[in-house]
């Protein structure tokens, strides 16, 4: 890659650099970026600080003020995950997996890795996990002593039932760990209503921190428990926790920059209305895209009800005029950078709707699409794929 050159299109941000419809990295505000020019030192007052107001204001978000407590994580969403399942699951423990994508996937290939047990219940890409079928599992393998569910699986953008996996979880005595990556901060989940045990998400995704740093919000009395669970030292989340608790710090250099650009981000994230508001503006986003894809004859993946605002996938013309490599460089010329598919199921390509974006956005990258097709030639938008929905 060369560096970025300024985007041709009007709509260019204030950068210059494309606009991000993707999963991650995202396009953050001209603030969040700004406030990485500080260098801190890790045991300065001031950042010991910032992290600790850090931490409980992402506790509260998830509503868990009391009962959980933060433990943030260098590294992408990922490292985290892995910290997740080797610090719960302990080595006599079994993990029940409900897979609908490639995350709860890489859950698997997770334990794999660090040796822990492990079932699959599997839905299509395009089917909500099924509590059902997970009440049926929990009653026929006494073994199982974990729930691992996606709240929004980011491979098709699916929601899956997070309230009634849980429900089910909590009446079987069984602890639930949930992967929020791409919900957390746009998608309510209150801990007070939805029991689990411990929860992930990262600073860059609907929070629009920059990349760099993931974090954990357990129940306090399971992660008192978990000493020598995590078959690795920088991945262990126990002592993660009791190192920053004993003086605040981190036990390994931190994400400074990151830190100060997530705490900035929060800010942003408070004055537009936390939860309600940061949705509010995913879910106006992910319709104006939706139905302009619509109208231009694409058809998207997933009905109404089951999208969740934060990434759409998009059925790749039959039309042999549509090539996705000339269709993505095309947009990106204009400033939009969009996604490939990563469905099993079929031929797709992903926009999606969370970031520093907004309606300006979402209306550009529909114009900007409307051109590239008709510089390719491309006349038919829909998919080679009669009778399926
Ligand atoms: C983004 C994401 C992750 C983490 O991915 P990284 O590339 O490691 O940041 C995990 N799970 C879900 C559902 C995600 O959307």
């Amino acid at each position: 890659m060369t560096t970025p050159k300024p985007a041709a299109h009007a709509a260019a941000s204030p950068t210059g650099d494309p606009w991000l419809l993707t999963p991650g990295p995202l396009t953050t505000s001209p603030l969040v970026k700004l406030a990485m020019v500080h260098d801190y030192g890790s045991r300065d007052a001031r950042f010991i600080a910032i992290n600790r107001r850090l931490r409980e204001r992402l506790v509260a978000i998830a509503g868990a003020e009391g009962t959980h407590a933060c433990v943030p994580l260098q590294g992408s969403g990922t490292f985290v995950v892995e910290a997740m399942i080797g610090t719960f699951v302990p080595a006599g423990g079994k993990l029940l997996i409900l897979v609908n994508g490639a995350y709860c996937r890489r859950i698997a290939r997770i334990c794999e890795t660090i040796g822990r047990a492990y079932a699959c219940q599997a839905t299509p890409e395009d089917v909500p996990v099924d509590p059902e079928e997970l009440d049926r599992a929990l009653a026929a393998d006494a073994a199982i002593t974990h729930v691992a569910v996606i709240h929004c699986e980011t491979t098709s953008g699916i929601l899956n039932p997070l309230r009634e996996v849980a429900e089910v979880t909590a009446r079987h005595g069984r602890a639930l760990l949930i992967d929020a990556m791409s919900a957390f901060g746009a998608i309510p989940l209150d801990a007070q209503a939805i029991r689990f045990d411990a929860l992930v998400a990262s600073s860059n995704k609907c929070l629009e921190g920059s990349p760099g740093m993931g974090y954990c919000i357990a129940r306090t009395e399971v992660l008192q428990a978990t000493k020598g669970n995590a078959p690795s030292l920088s991945l262990d989340l126990y002592d993660q926790w009791t190192a920053m608790e004993a003086n605040g710090q981190w036990r390994f250099t931190p994400p400074t920059h990151c830190i100060l650009a997530l705490d900035q981000a929060l800010d942003e994230f408070d004055a537009e209305g936390g939860v309600e508001g940061r949705g509010g503006r995913y879910r106006e986003n992910c319709g104006i895209l939706v139905a302009g894809l619509r109208a231009m004859g694409f058809r998207t993946l997933l009905p109404d009800a089951l999208q969740a605002p934060i990434i759409v996938t998009v059925h790749k013309p039959a039309d042999p005029r549509f090539e996705f490599e000339t269709f993505y460089n095309r947009l990106s010329d204009a400033g939009y950078l969009i996604y490939p598919g990563k469905l099993t199921v079929a031929d797709s390509f992903r926009i999606g709707c969370i970031g520093r974006l907004g309606a300006e956005q979402m209306h550009g990258v529909l114009a900007a699409i409307r051109d590239v097709l008709a510089e390719m030639g491309v006349r038919e938008c829909g998919p080679q794929l009669a009778g399926k929905r």
